[in-house]
């Protein structure tokens, strides 16, 4: 027997209280039993992305509310600046291109982070640019950008709205939506949340309401005039994935339970301890400017192959971690500290790293990255 753990960037464990709530006989989405479930999503969603205005509530995986987040606030041919840092950056490219967008890029080089002025630079030269897209943290280089610069900037464009991909940040990063002026902001179940896949959430500001008026690309599985008008209701749209709405409402409440601010200091404590971790086992973190705290992307040592180390680690020793994608897959592989995670889940994930490393043939002294994160991570 092998015993398994999950320390992807998704999915993410899942803790037992939202496992049991989930194991309980489905109720009707059109039934009474359904309109308080919804509500108390609805409630509690709000509290966690900072925000008075809705937050919809999607039966999708994360990127189902990217491609919502095009359609429903833009027109073909409208323009988008987009900060492309990585795979999920290029992402928000291919599906502005598929709703006929006028696409350009912010082209930034894998494992670094934009430069705010960049993308006031952009806008000062042209104003008729409609949306700025970019990640929160962008999961596959391990880079969180700067969401409160580039929100304060974007703030003074009338004619722009910032949609801001949080999949992997939200719970990991304090994302003050309504403070800071993200017009869109995108969450997934499978992540900082603790849920299965199967859910994507959608903050929504105002401003980009404004901007749903006027909009021309063709949608219909999501449509988020309809949605808001479901949600005030307690409803979804279509049938509502209740059983998965039920678990969010468990994990919400874990999440309250140990406070907003408790949960992002946790997250940046345990990233720290991974990255000193990895640096006192000489390792080279991937990621070279502003590390995301959701997930620590390290280069594979040694003319090793990224994806051998993620897969010694997963089949010899069960963990499984994250190799890399895109251009860095073979070059990297990845440790998330997301979600349900703490101090022995790093510790484990460190001992596993060594042991792995070890056996492939790179110089580790057993027990040094260990050493440090514990140290970090005593109580
Ligand atoms: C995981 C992730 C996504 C995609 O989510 P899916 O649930 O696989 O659709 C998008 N953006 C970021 C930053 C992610 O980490």
């Amino acid at each position: 027997m092998l015993k398994r753990y999950l320390l992807a960037p998704g999915p993410t464990p899942v803790p037992a209280e939202a496992l049991l709530a989930m194991a309980m006989p489905i109720i009707h989405h059109r039934s009474p039993d359904f309109l308080p479930v919804l509500d108390a999503a609805k409630k509690g969603l709000q509290w966690l992305y900072q925000t008075k205005n809705d937050v919809l509530i999607l039966c999708s995986s994360g990127t189902g509310g990217m491609v919502g987040s095009v359609n429903n606030f833009f027109s073909p041919g409208d323009k988008a600046l987009i900060i492309n840092a990585g795979n999920f950056g290029e992402r928000w490219t291919k599906i502005c291109k598929a709703y006929g967008l006028d696409v350009k890029e912010i082209k930034i080089e894998w494992g670094y982070t934009v430069r705010p002025e960049e993308v006031e630079k952009a806008l000062k030269a042209d104003s008729s640019i409609k949306g700025v897209f970019v990640q929160a943290s962008e999961t596959s280089t391990g880079v969180y950008h700067d969401i409160e610069s580039i929100a304060s900037i974007v703030r003074k464009y009338s004619g722009t709205i910032l949609i801001v991909d949080a999949i992997s940040a939200l719970v990991a990063h304090d994302l003050k939506m309504d403070d800071w002026g993200i017009d869109v902001l995108i969450g997934g179940s499978q992540k900082g949340l603790m849920l299965p896949p199967g859910l994507a959430f959608v903050g929504i500001s105002d401003k980009a309401w404004k901007f749903a008026e006027s909009a021309k690309c063709p949608h219909f599985y999501f449509n988020f005039k309809k949605e808001r008008e479901s949600l005030a209701k307690n409803q979804t749209n279509f049938t509502s994935p209740v059983t998965l709405i039920i678990g969010l409402n468990e994990c919400l409440k874990l999440l309250q339970k140990e406070g907003l601010e408790n949960a992002f200091a946790r997250h940046r404590r345990l990233a720290n301890a991974t990255r000193e971790a990895v640096k006192a086992l000489n390792l080279e973190m991937f990621t070279k400017e502003s590390p995301s705290n959701a997930v620590t992307a390290i280069k594979a040592p040694g003319g090793l192959d990224g994806q051998e180390i993620y897969k010694n680690l997963r089949v010899n020793y069960g963990i499984t971690a994250a190799g890399g994608q895109g251009q860095a897959k073979g070059k990297i592989f990845r440790i998330a500290h997301l979600g349900y995670a703490d101090t022995f889940d790093i510790i484990t994930a460190i001992a596993g790293v060594e042991m792995v490393l070890k056996s492939m043939g790179y110089p580790v002294k057993l027990g040094s990255g260990v050493a440090v994160a514990e140290e970090l991570l005593i109580i």
